[in-house]
């Protein structure tokens, strides 16, 4: 049997083969021109793949953690008072960094697979003095997609900053920082920007780099210090040579590859993409007879799927097998329901014919878990959803 199973977890994707050539190209300096020109590109398309011209982009090495680390390390200061919207596992993360450096957090909190309802929003707005409001857009977690324009909205309204995780979401599920009024944004690079590990993807939009302009204390972190990291970005998007810290030279590369790849695609093909590829994915879920963690449709992300197992299923067992049949899937990751679901990662340059497989690979996997299971209907409903 060949040693190659298609990788659909939530991050980290399969990657186009372009992408992997930029990854193995000989190595440069970090000052070489070849490296300076696709910097200084990645910085531009990045503006375009977040939808903030005026935004400041930040390319820094490291994984989502450390974007979530830098928002927050950035534009918080001791004292201040912070709303997270938790969806998840995340959000408890996101409360946990703003934590770390001092700041008064504030969550409001859904149950696993529902999501906080606008009016909830905007009370506890009305009652507190919030300088920053959080919100994950996609809990991969959970696999709840929040309304950011709404929200984006109320926080505009009620004069406060608004982050959001976009780790699940930016490339895969519709994101317009300065039509909705986003003031700060990030991802990582292995989710749907379609490159490896590695990056940590921030644009800063002009209210969040007032924010930090305006500071009394300095940033509470050396390495992640916008203030060391600003003419880092500048002189490569002006195509100069700059040093603060090594960049992580061929992964930049292969990130400038994928970036000019969405943006061939159009931001709004590429989302209507993503609404495709999930619309096939939840109807075979569904033929399948499988719940899934999102309590409705209109909560449930584009970028990928938790389902949960059925009746009588064996969880591990159950991926074990769709491993065997060659597609790997991730398990849970809410600690509330963690062994009672499994999550499909569809998002970057997932095709309708790697769902077809995925979709196969779980119909064998339940064929061999449930003996009266009788396969077929679920690939037929996911060509139908995409077809129509
Ligand atoms: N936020 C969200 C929504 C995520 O999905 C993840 C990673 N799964 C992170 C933050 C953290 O990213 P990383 O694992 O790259 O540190």
């Amino acid at each position: 049997m060949k040693d190659r199973s298609l990788l659909m977890i939530p991050g980290p994707v399969e990657l186009d083969p372009e992408v992997v050539e930029a990854l193995a190209a000989p190595i440069t300096s970090h000052l070489a021109p070849i490296f300076m020109e696709a910097f200084g590109s990645a910085l531009e398309r990045l503006r375009q793949v977040f939808q903030c011209p005026d935004g400041q982009p930040f390319i820094l090495a490291g994984s989502g953690t450390l974007a979530m680390d830098t928002a927050a390390v950035n534009l918080v200061e001791r004292g201040d008072k912070v709303l997270v919207v938790n969806t998840g596992y995340f959000g408890d993360r996101f409360a946990d960094i703003f934590e770390r450096y001092g700041a008064e957090v504030t969550q409001i909190r859904a149950l696993p697979g529902s999501r906080p309802a606008l009016h909830e929003v905007e009370s506890a707005l009305k009652s507190g003095q919030y300088k920053i409001l959080s919100v994950t857009h996609v809990d991969t977690s959970t696999g709840v997609l929040t309304d950011v324009k709404g929200i984006a909205a109320l926080a505009a309204k009620y004069g406060v900053l608004n982050i959001v995780d976009g780790v699940c979401s930016v490339a895969g599920e519709e994101l317009r920082m300065a039509e909705w009024g986003v003031d700060l944004a990030f991802t990582a690079s292995q989710k749907a920007v379609s490159t490896p590990p590695g990056l940590a993807l921030l644009v800063a939009g002009p209210k969040a780099l007032e924010v930090f302009r305006k500071r009394k204390t300095p940033v509470g972190s050396y390495y992640a210090d916008w203030t060391l990291w600003m003419p880092v970005m500048e002189a490569y998007e002006a195509r100069k040579p700059a040093y603060f810290g090594t960049p992580a030279v061929n992964l930049i590369r292969a990130l400038d590859v994928s970036l000019g790849q969405i943006l061939a695609e159009g931001m709004e093909a590429r989302w209507n993409r993503h609404i495709a590829i999930s619309n096939a994915v939840q109807s075979a879920i569904d033929a399948m007879d499988m719940n899934q963690v999102p309590v409705n449709r209109e909560f449930a992300a584009h970028t990928m799927t938790a389902p949960r197992f059925l009746a009588g299923v064996n969880g591990p067992e159950f991926l074990k097998k769709t491993a065997q049949a060659g597609v790997v899937l991730a398990g849970g990751l809410h600690p509330a329901i963690k062994a009672e679901y499994y999550r499909i990662g569809h998002m970057g340059t997932t095709s309708i014919a790697e769902v077809l497989t995925t979709i196969g690979a779980i119909e064998t996997a339940l064929s061999s878990c449930i003996s009266s299971y009788r396969p077929g209907e679920a690939v037929q409903a996911a060509l139908k959803a995409y077809n129509t």
